[in-house]
């Protein structure tokens, strides 16, 4: 399927999920996860009117990035908003500020303060989802949900880093019914919140597997790679 196909028929699905959640596809922002996707599809794909890229890799994102830059400058084509949703680690911190336009996998105090210091030297400011962990498995990134509070509070100390929502990457499962509770959670969570923190909007959930699913309980953003790149090239 050529990338503008994938692209309508992806959309397509939205709206019916959408439609049956009783909302707006408009409320929901597609974000393409590129990685260990060739450039060449990817570029397609922002060509046919993908707006958002996420990314996992630092390297491969920036190699992306200027494979992307010098296609593009040949066309009209306006660059994508890059994501990062790959595991946030301190050292990473200074590229994510640099190259980024939103992270989604904020996840302790030490990681946002690190990204306010060097989107400060960069002089940019970026969005933050704060990646919470609804399964309780202790291997899993992500911040437990008694902790969120504190760490949504604590980005009023950041001005170069602007908390904008929650995100989670609940355990896949064939039946995506069972991850509807995962959904809901968060939703629940980010509602709670809401009050003291009006600029908390966005619900990063929903994969390939389970994104509809993730609309119908609400999602801002869906993350979604193999259901519009096809298979990846490695894990
Ligand atoms: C790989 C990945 C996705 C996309 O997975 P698909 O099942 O290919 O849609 C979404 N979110 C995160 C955090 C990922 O690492």
């Amino acid at each position: 399927m050529n990338a503008q196909a994938a692209l309508a028929a992806l959309r397509a699905r939205v709206r019916n999920a959408a439609a049956r959640g009783g909302r707006s596809a408009e409320e929901v922002t597609l974000l393409g996860v590129a990685k260990s996707t060739p450039s060449s599809r990817v570029i397609a794909a922002v060509r046919a009117g993908l707006r958002d890229v996420g990314e996992n890799y630092l390297q491969e994102a920036a190699a992306r990035r200027s494979d992307l830059a010098r296609q593009l400058a040949e066309s009209d084509t306006a660059p994508p908003r890059w994501h990062f949703i790959g595991r946030l680690q301190r050292n990473k911190a200074r590229a994510v500020a640099q190259l980024f336009d939103a992270v989604h996998t904020l996840d302790r105090r030490e990681l946002g303060d690190a990204l306010e210091r060097h989107a400060a030297a960069a002089g940019r400011t970026i969005d933050a989802l704060v990646q919470v962990n609804t399964s309780g498995e202790t291997q899993k990134g992500g911040a437990a949900p008694e902790t969120v509070p504190d760490l949504v509070a604590a980005g009023a100390a950041w001005p170069h880093v602007r908390i904008t929502g929650l995100m989670a990457i609940p355990a896949a499962s064939d039946d995506p019914e069972r991850t509807r509770p995962a959904f809901a959670m968060l939703r629940a969570l980010r509602d709670s919140l809401r009050g003291a923190h009006p600029a908390l909007v966005e619900l990063s959930m929903g994969m390939s597997g389970d994104f509809e699913v993730a609309i119908e309980e609400g999602a801002t953003i869906i993350r979604v790679g193999t259901a519009l790149f096809g298979p990846r090239e490695s894990a």
